[in-house]
């Protein structure tokens, strides 16, 4: 398997276990943590706040509902 430049080492900063190569470009800044398994967000890797589709859609549907 060949390098990926995404990949990253990121120390979790709940129990500070080094994860390795992970690719949080992909997760928006999310990553498992392999020792402790807590999901946490690093800030410094969150480059959007995209909401996902389905949320439009709730939203359309409470919209909907509240004009009856
Ligand atoms: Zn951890």
């Amino acid at each position: 398997m060949s390098h990926i430049d995404n990949s990253v080492d990121v120390e979790c900063p709940i129990c500070g276990m080094l994860n390795k190569s992970l690719d949080l470009n992909e997760t928006d800044g999310w990553m498992e943590c392999e020792k402790c398994g807590n999901a946490v967000q690093i800030l410094k890797y969150v480059r959007t706040h995209r909401i996902p589709t389905y949320r439009m859609e709730d939203c359309q549907v409470l919209v909907s509902l509240t004009n009856k």
